[in-house]
């Protein structure tokens, strides 16, 4: 079983289909996808139908916070750009599209893996992993031998040997990473559509439960066509600006 893992999509339908264009190459038997669907980018729905189509094929799929914001939308306290984001992402989608989202589950275990958007200790709760500390504290929440995570939009992996003794590393991409069993594995693949490590190319993992690897992806996509549409749709021009940075 081959798994394309992605997360943190945005509304990038440029980085998201190539993404999709390359997973095609890659011979797996399914997506799971951790969450952060919409927010930032200018195709909310075309986004969120493509995820209905893979959750409709049988792709996990868990919610992220920015599903949850647009889901109960804006409120009068929070700052201005968040809330013209939120209503302008809302008013983007069907109600339909919005069900969507209000019913993504926070978690999904399937045996030995555990599919989550922020962490395993309070996954609604959004706390980042930035760290070996916060690795651990989720990797000690979860029976589960490898968790995969989002909302760090930066690629990390993390693992844990049977001493406790901890350890991370950035992946190389396309090079694969042998998941040695006696270790528990945190995953973070990075953002499909607003990487934010310097490198603008859209990111995601493949993960091979019968070999027991992982393969880390980048791909170099039409950042200035998304960012392009961002502008358009009058959202917040830093939003469009970040995306050929990757910042
Ligand atoms: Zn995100």
């Amino acid at each position: 079983m081959r798994t394309a893992v992605l997360t943190d999509l945005h509304a990038n339908r440029e980085a998201l289909e190539a993404v999709l264009e390359h997973v095609a190459g890659q011979a797996v038997d399914g997506y799971a996808l951790l969450g952060d669907f919409v927010g930032y980018g200018a195709d909310p729905g075309w986004v969120v139908d493509r995820v209905r189509e893979l959750v409709a094929a049988g792709a996990p799929a868990v919610q992220g916070n920015h599903d949850l914001a647009t889901v109960e939308g804006a409120s009068p306290e929070m700052r201005p750009e968040p809330r013209q984001v939120i209503e302008w992402t809302r008013s983007q989608l069907s109600a339909e599209q919005i069900a969507f989202l209000a019913r993504l589950p926070a978690r999904h275990e399937a045996g030995k893996v555990l599919y989550v958007h922020a962490n395993a200790w309070a996954p609604l709760e959004w706390g980042y992993i930035l760290g070996r500390m916060d690795a651990m504290r989720s990797l000690h929440a979860t029976r589960a031998r490898i968790t995969f995570c989002g909302h760090v939009h930066e690629p990390r992996l993390y693992h844990l040997s049977t001493t406790g003794k901890a350890a991370d590393f950035v992946p190389t991409p396309g090079v694969p990473i042998p998941l040695l069993p006696q270790r528990r594995w945190l995953v973070i693949p990075g953002s499909v559509g607003q990487p934010r490590d310097g490198d603008p190319a859209a990111c995601y993992a493949i993960h091979d439960e019968a070999e027991g690897s992982l393969s880390f992806w980048r791909v170099p996509y039409d950042h200035e066509s998304a960012a392009a549409k961002i502008r358009a749709a009058g959202l917040p021009p830093a939003l469009a600006e970040r995306l050929a940075h990757g910042v």
